[in-house]
This record gives C-alpha cells, sequence and structure tokens, in this order.
C-alpha cells in the first residue's frame, strides 16, 4: 500500500466522458490498495474563459475578486469527480483550497503556498475515502481565496504530496511524460525516462509549460518524486497493473540518473520583449539610472548587454523583459530623468531558445556548437545569457521552430 497524489490537467478533464476515465484511473490506484488524494485543474479552456471575463468587466479589476471568478473552474470539476467516483462505489469528497485548507501568502493571482494542514487529509485517508482536491487555489491571510498563477494546479498537487509525505506525485497530462523538446512543436523529440529536478526546473522556467515552474521548485525542495504521464491511456491496460510504471517520465535526484547526457532539452519562450537604449552616455551609474527605476516599478530584466562605445562616450544598452511587462518597461525607460538617451527603441518578435543540461556543467563548448549551428542556417543572434547548466539565445520568433529544431538535431535529442 501507498500514498499516491494524482493531478489531472484540464484537456484530462475536459468534459466527462474524460472525466469518467479519469475515475477509472482513480479507481485502479484504489483497488490496488492505495490511499489517494487526486488535484483536478478546471476543464480545457475555462480558466482561460473565466480570465477574459473579468478583463472584460473592469481591465484594472480588483485582484481578490479576480482569484475568486478564476478559482471557479476548478470547483466544478472537483464536484463532478467526486459525483463520477461515488457512482463507482467509490467513496469521495471533493474538497476547495479553503476547506483543507492550503494557505497562502497574500500575492492575489500567484499567490505562494504558506503551509498545508494535512489533518483533514489524513482522517480520510484512514476512512478509505478518495479526497478530490480542487487545484489551483488557497487561502489567504485576509481569508480570501487565493489562485497560485497559471498552471497552479501542478503546484497544488506537488505540495499536497509533500504535506502527506506522499510515496510519489502523479502528474496525468495530454503527453505521455517530459520530451526533450515539446512534442507540439518538434516531431522528432524523444521521451525522457528520467529528468533531474533541476533540469526539469530550468526546462520549466525557460518555456516548458509541462509542468509549472513553482511545482518544479516545491518537488526539488521537498524531495518529492513526481511521475509525469498521460490520462488518456486506458487505465487498466496491463501496462498500469501492480509494479512496473508505464511510460513516463520520473522526475527525481541527480544521484538517481544513470546515464547522463550533455545537453537534455530545448525549452522556448515567445513571452519575451527586448527594448535597446541607443546613444546613452557611458559613464559609471547609467546601469543603475536605467535598471533602478525599472526594479522599482516589479519589471524584471532577463538578459542585458552594453555594447563597447567606440569614442569611449556613448554606448547602446539592449535588454530583455517579459512581453506582460513591455509597454510599462517602455514607459518607464521613457521617463528616466537627467539620462540622455538617443532613441528607445523595442520589439515583441523576439523569442528566446535555451539549451539546457547538468552535463553542461563539464563540458565546454555546447554555447559555441550553438551559435556555429544557428548561423549557418543564416540565424542572428540578438542575445546570449548562459549560466552552469543552460544557454539562452534571443532570436527573432519568425525563426522558432527552425532553430529549436536545429539546435535538438545538433546535440543528438532527436529519435531513433
Ligand atoms: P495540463 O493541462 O495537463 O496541465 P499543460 O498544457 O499545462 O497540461 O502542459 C502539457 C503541455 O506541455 C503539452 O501538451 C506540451 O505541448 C507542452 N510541453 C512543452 N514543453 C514540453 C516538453 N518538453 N515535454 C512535454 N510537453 C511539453
Ligand atoms: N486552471 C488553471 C489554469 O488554467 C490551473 C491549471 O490548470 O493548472 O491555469
Ligand atoms: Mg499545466
Amino acid at each position: 500500500m501507498a500514498r499516491l497524489v494524482m493531478k489531472f490537467g484540464g484537456t484530462s478533464v475536459a468534459d466527462l466522458s474524460r472525466i469518467r476515465n479519469v475515475a477509472r484511473h482513480v479507481k485502479r490506484e484504489v483497488d490496488a490498495g492505495n490511499e489517494v488524494a487526486v488535484v483536478v485543474s478546471a476543464m480545457a479552456g475555462a480558466t482561460n474563459q473565466l480570465v477574459a471575463w473579468t478583463r472584460e468587466a473592469s481591465p484594472m479589476h480588483d485582484a481578490r475578486e479576480y482569484d475568486a471568478i478564476v478559482a471557479s473552474g476548478e470547483q466544478v470539476t472537483a464536484g463532478l469527480l467526486a459525483i463520477v467516483l461515488q457512482s463507482m462505489g467509490i467513496s469521495a469528497r471533493s474538497w476547495l483550497g479553503w476547506q483543507i485548507p492550503i494557505r497562502t501568502d497574500g500575492a492575489h493571482g500567484a499567490a505562494r503556498i504558506a503551509q498545508i494542514d494535512s489533518t483533514i487529509l489524513d482522517e480520510r485517508f484512514a476512512q478509505g475515502q478518495v479526497a478530490v482536491v480542487a487545484g489551483f487555489q488557497g487561502i489567504g491571510p485576509d481569508n480570501r481565496i487565493t489562485t497560485l498563477g497559471r498552471g497552479g494546479s501542478d503546484t497544488s498537487a506537488v505540495a499536497l504530496a509533500a504535506a502527506v509525505k506522499a510515496e510519489r506525485c502523479d502528474i496525468y497530462t495530454d503527453v505521455d511524460g517530459v520530451y526533450t523538446t515539446d512534442p507540439r512543436v518538434v516531431s522528432q523529440a524523444r521521451r525522457l525516462d528520467r529528468i533531474a529536478f533541476e533540469e526539469m526546473l530550468e526546462l520549466a522556467s525557460l518555456g516548458a509549460k509541462v509542468m509549472q515552474v513553482r511545482s518544479v521548485e516545491m518537488a526539488m525542495v521537498h524531495g518529492v518524486r513526481t511521475f509525469v504521464r498521460s490520462s488518456f491511456d486506458d487505465p487498466d491496460a496491463p501496462q498500469n497493473g501492480a509494479g512496473g510504471l508505464p511510460p513516463g517520465t520520473l522526475i527525481c535526484g541527480e544521484e538517481e540518473i544513470v546515464e547522463q547526457q550533455v545537453v537534455t532539452g530545448i525549452a522556448f519562450t515567445k513571452d519575451e520583449a527586448k527594448i535597446t537604449l541607443r546613444h546613452v552616455a557611458d559613464k559609471p551609474g547609467v546601469a543603475a539610472a536605467i535598471f533602478g527605476p525599472l526594479a522599482e516599478a516589479n519589471i524584471n530584466v532577463d538578459m542585458i548587454i552594453q555594447n563597447i562605445s567606440e569614442d569611449g562616450k556613448f554606448t547602446d544598452m539592449t535588454f530583455t523583459v517579459t512581453a506582460a511587462d513591455y509597454d510599462r518597461a517602455m514607459q518607464v525607460v521613457k521617463e528616466i530623468e537627467g539620462m540622455e538617451i538617443g532613441a528607445v527603441q523595442g520589439s515583441t518578435d523576439v523569442v528566446k531558445v535555451s539549451v539546457v543540461g547538468i552535463g553542461m556543467r563539464s563540458h565546454a563548448g555546447v554555447a559555441a556548437d550553438a551559435f556555429r549551428a544557428l548561423a549557418q542556417k543564416g540565424i542572428n543572434i540578438q542575445a546570449i545569457t548562459t549560466s552552469e547548466i543552460k544557454v539562452s539565445i534571443l532570436i527573432d520568433s519568425a525563426y522558432t521552430e527552425l532553430a529549436v529544431r536545429t539546435l535538438h538535431s545538433l546535440y543528438g535529442l532527436d529519435k531513433a
């Protein structure tokens, strides 16, 4: 007997027939004698619709009311799954975030889980009842509903698994694991049997939305073994029988990975914007004068390049922000006082493509290979950042697929 948390994403609960299929996955684990808590997302598209209505009602809406509205999608699927499980003869009860309670900080719209009380869940496990928990939500210090940011049900699930000390957290989604890159973009992508927490964290934060970034952080901190698998397979197929695991990807500690590649995967994000300040004075204090006001406006700057100035007097400064912050960032830099700026130029037609792998720590030349391969395809590199286990490259968004495919082949990631 084991304690399991099973999480089902939006496409997995998109309608009643899929919810019935999900219930069969749950039944299988219950019948095998496991203690099970389930976390569900809203039906596919439901959260987008709720967000759209909120924005339409007022673009400057109150963040607490945004949360009250967008959290409602998960309430529906939690109730429906509990009913379907009951109709199959399984004891089940739905729970909203505040009923557990899942306590968060007060950052409405992007709240962080602070603490989960496992008392109720422990009681229900002891009674042999399945707890169906609405993902994506909690309760803030102001006693109001909070949400955890888009894709946040992954984080609900991993946090719950840590709180109840589950043996594993199973993330059921619409792909059968974590791939070397988004399989919807590159048909040659290969499923990874295992991936280290640290690599998954980089891939997720660099654009691979298969897991929300915070869920991976949480899994890493608490050592929650997390298994990504498909919800669309037949719940009773032999591969799902006792013992082994079906096709999928285990996200685990580095020490559990036997064969380590230099590059594990390629991620990309279109959620980028580039701003260039032309002809700014090249003297001490200029970077502080530009990035200070941006930080004060809560705008995160990612890549930064300062050109060398030919005359020692003026230079160009380029940096990137998220596309969502672009308009505000443009406004902030245009309002910087007491600084001579020749011109401010910006573009949102950029994409950041990243190469990730723990093996890069001990391997030189990974970045140089990427630059050469992209040059051969005529793709111009606009900015670069590196860390110990990643290289990120900013390019024109028109070349996204070509760049991802080129790098994917370059590092031998294509499936056989
Ligand atoms: P869910 O609704 O189940 O949470 P998401 O849409 O959030 O599912 O995440 C699954 C999607 O993530 C897949 O459909 C896939 O297109 C995308 N994805 C991006 N990068 C990867 C990757 N490296 N491996 C697998 N899926 C990826
Ligand atoms: N329903 C929420 C969203 O669409 C949370 C989730 O699916 O994880 O962002
Ligand atoms: Mg998701």
